[in-house]
């Protein structure tokens, strides 16, 4: 007889902890998954899957209004919220089947309840009340939104957990935050019609993006009709009648229907038993661990968002790869977290891989800018006033391209391509070697000739 009863429990059944799961089953472990909540994690339920279904039905108003160019006039149009909402969960509740078929027939077992560390080898399950012996257990339990604690009125306020489940779509929203979910739910909300003001304490959007993506994409939210507010943060909200009045501490009072925070995502560790085994957490609760994804504890692993390294879901599930691989696969394998592409389905889009400008900047002595800015072929004929942005970013004594950031239509599909050659060490001159692709957006990539600007540094 064992000493444990499984070889491997896994707390969580999100992007990471469901690739975990799958691969050390197949190399013959023993899994046992605790899920609290859906099978499927944040990124299925309730983050990038549903996010994106809401950012294609807002894009259709644009359309509409973008087809008179071309001859079409569109008749009576109208939008039905409950209808979208019961869409996505249609297609939310097919995805969560696929997820738990997946790890089933991979042989790993789910149990539906919340899972705590009681020490290094044991976990409680809570729906059960029942204590489960396990020779690892790996902490896959995501983030969770970060609300301020001492605003007044938080009760009032929706996050995103909620803002996929309105009961209705309010006339007028205020959303907090200048992070990419405040800003992709601004681009939701305002393209589904709804008067959209957004409220950031920072003096610009996307902090950690390149700053003129950063600077052009608040001009064109703020085309667009959202309602920017900088260097301004939320005092509180209080009820009024039917609605809410979200007040500022400029001293403005918005009357709207929602406020939405978007203020940020905390590890989700609080109340895991963490402390209790011994394992190490830094200042914002991440779980400390290793490149193989190994906390100070020799048998607790944690992949993904509880861990704060890059909080993105193929980020999440290579980690939770690499750990099987590690664990169960007699294979040492750690996940390289340089050059990951990035996508705020902002509207416009933002796609983006490589450092910043800035970045490049501190990191090399002579950076060349390749940069343009022009209307897409589209919008010769709908009219619409929209720029794509595209910015190249060379190490002058390399000739390598180390930075690419795009801003218009499909920019992340453009950037995940380019991340590629990223990888591969692509020059400039790789880029003028390849022939345009015409008439594309994506060709201007390869027909920047000059830089538009060359930074030396001084001695
Ligand atoms: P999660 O997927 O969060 O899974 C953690 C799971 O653990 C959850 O199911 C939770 O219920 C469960 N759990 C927690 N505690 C316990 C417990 N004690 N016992 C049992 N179960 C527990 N990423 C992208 O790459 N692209 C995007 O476009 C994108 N959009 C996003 C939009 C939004 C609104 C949000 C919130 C996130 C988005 N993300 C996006 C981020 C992405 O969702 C996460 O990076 C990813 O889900 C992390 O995976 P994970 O396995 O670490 O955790």
């Amino acid at each position: 007889m064992t000493q444990f009863d499984v070889d491997l429990f896994i707390i969580g059944a999100g992007s990471g902890g469901v690739r975990a799961g799958r691969i050390a089953a197949g190399y013959g472990a023993s899994v046992l998954v605790a899920e609290e909540y859906r099978v499927g994690g944040t990124c299925v339920i309730r983050g990038c899957v549903p996010k994106k279904l809401f950012v294609y039905a807002s894009r259709f108003a644009e359309e509409f209004e973008d087809s008179v160019g071309f001859g079409w006039t569109p008749g009576e149009t109208s939008f039905d919220w409950s209808r979208l909402v019961a869409a996505k969960d249609k297609e939310i509740d097919r995805l969560n089947g696929i997820y738990i078929r997946n790890l089933e027939r991979s042989g790993a077992k789910i149990v539906q309840s919340r899972a705590e560390i009681v020490d290094p080898h044991t976990v409680r399950l809570l729906a059960e009340d029942r204590l489960v012996r396990a020779k690892t257990i790996l902490v896959a339990t995501g983030g969770t939104p970060f609300i301020m604690p001492d605003l007044p009125g938080r009760e009032l306020a929706i996050s995103s957990n909620e803002a996929f489940h309105l009961a209705r779509l309010p006339e007028k929203i205020v959303v907090v935050g200048g992070g990419y979910i405040a800003v992709e739910f601004a681009g939701i909300f305002n393209g589904l019609g709804v008067e959209t003001t957004l409220i950031h304490r920072g003096d610009g959007l996307l902090r950690g993006f390149d700053a003129d993506m950063r600077r052009t994409l608040r001009e064109e939210i703020e085309k667009k009709g959202i309602r920017v507010l900088l260097n301004e943060t939320l005092a509180g909200i209080e009820k009024s009648g039917d609605g809410l009045i979200a007040r500022t501490n400029g001293g403005e009072a918005i009357a709207c229907g929602e406020v939405m925070l978007a203020t940020g995502r905390r590890p989700n560790t609080s109340g895991l038993g963490l402390e209790k085994a011994g394992v190490a957490l830094d200042g914002s609760g991440a779980i400390v661990v290793d490149a193989y994804s190994q906390s100070n504890v020799p048998s607790i692993y944690a992949v993904g968002d509880v861990t704060n390294r890059i909080n993105l879901t193929p980020v999440a599930i290579r980690e939770g790869h690499a750990f099987a691989d590690t664990v169960f696969g007699g294979k040492k394998i750690s996940v390289d977290h340089l050059g990951v592409p990035k996508a705020v389905f902002s509207q416009p889009e933002i796609g983006s891989v490589g450092l910043t400008e800035e970045e490049a900047l501190a990191e090399f002595e002579a950076v060349d800018v390749y940069q343009t800015s022009f209307r897409p072929m589209k919008h010769t004929l709908s009219g619409r006033d929209e720029r794509t942005l595209m910015k190249l970013l060379v190490d002058a004594d390399s000739d390598r391209v180390v930075g690419c950031h795009i801003l218009g239509p499909d920019a992340g599909e453009m950037i995940q391509i380019v991340a590629i050659t990223l990888k591969m060490r692509a020059t400039k001159a790789d880029f003028d070697a390849t022939m345009a692709l015409h008439p594309t957006a994506a060709e201007e990539l390869v027909t920047m000739r000059q830089p538009t600007t060359r930074h030396r540094r001084t001695a």
